[in-house]
């Protein structure tokens, strides 16, 4: 990977919600058991009660959250009402792989879209990035 961002980059969420909508028709949250089990506590609910309200399975068994009118099943008033248990892949945005592949890529997914990346902000250290961006893959193959 070209690590443009090895001296780190501007970053601080803004929880403005922009990200929990879907864009260009990608709503995709995936979550793992162990994520899912995390989020039905907080429901006091089973794991499956919890699967079968707020979750959808892909066909290759993947666990990803239900959108609704757009936006995230748990976005409510443009906040996010599970914060503290939020799945990874929210955690660590826009710190993936994929995003933080080139400079060009982070213009147009992260600076062109998300207000926390716009402004001075603190700065997140190359090794965070790291770190959030192994987080994100070991997630990514949990089912
Ligand atoms: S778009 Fe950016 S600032 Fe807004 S909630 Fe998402 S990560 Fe935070
Ligand atoms: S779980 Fe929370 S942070 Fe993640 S997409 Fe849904 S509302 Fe946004």
């Amino acid at each position: 990977m070209n690590k443009w961002w090895k001296n780190g980059v501007a970053f601080s969420c803004t929880q403005c919600g922009k990200c929990c909508n879907a864009r260009d028709d990608v709503a995709y949250v995936y979550v793992s058991q162990h994520e899912r089990r995390l989020l039905a506590k907080e429901f006091k609910m089973s794991l499956a009660t919890f699967t079968r309200h707020y979750a959808l399975r892909e066909n290759d068994g993947k666990f990803f959250l239900r959108f609704v009118d757009g936006h995230c099943i748990f976005l409510h008033d443009n906040k996010c009402i599970v914060h503290h248990v939020k799945p990874t892949q929210c955690r660590t945005w826009p710190f993936w792989e994929e995003v933080m592949a080139s400079k060009e890529v982070y213009q147009t997914q992260v600076l062109d879209f998300c207000p926390g990346s716009n402004v001075d902000t603190p700065i997140i250290s190359a090794n965070e990035i790291a770190k959030q961006i192994k987080e994100t893959d070991d997630a990514f193959f949990e089912v």
